[in-house]
């Protein structure tokens, strides 16, 4: 059995996860767009997979949006965002962000591009740094 851990920002919150993570997706959609703050969400998504919270479980929030699927979960303290359960409890969700351990997968696909910001455009071209550019 594969284990994975993770946690948040602050280090108040960690997680292990056991199990097999089936899908990973980046999310264009705009819900995922706002609970990011980004161009996408990045989530493993595993229906076997256990969650277990090493420390910090009563500093999870969770928020749904209300008449959607979407939900997250989030340390009260930082903000960042942990894994939960989606689809009646059926589907563990983990934000790929926010493991400590290494990941031995790829992305399956980027999901929802026709929700996607209008910033969002071949950001594979887009020049890269090493550092934070010099004289900006
Ligand atoms: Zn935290
Ligand atoms: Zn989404």
């Amino acid at each position: 059995m594969k284990k994975y851990y993770g946690g948040c920002l602050c280090k108040s919150v960690k997680y292990e996860v056991t199990g097999e993570l089936e899908h990973f997706y980046l999310c264009h959609c705009k819900y995922c767009r706002k609970d990011s703050g980004s161009a996408h969400a990045a989530n493993l998504f595993s229906s076997t997979a256990k969650l277990i919270w090493i420390k910090g479980a009563d500093k999870v929030r969770e928020f749904q949006v209300e008449d959607t699927e979407h939900k997250k979960a989030f340390c009260s303290i930082c903000g960042s965002p942990l894994p939960n359960f989606q689809a009646e409890g059926t589907l563990l969700v983990i934000p790929a962000g926010s493991l400590d351990s290494p990941l031995d997968k790829k992305p399956d696909g980027h999901i929802f591009l026709s929700n996607k910001a209008d910033w969002d455009e071949n950001l594979a071209d887009v020049k890269t740094y090493n550092h934070f550019p010099e004289g900006s």
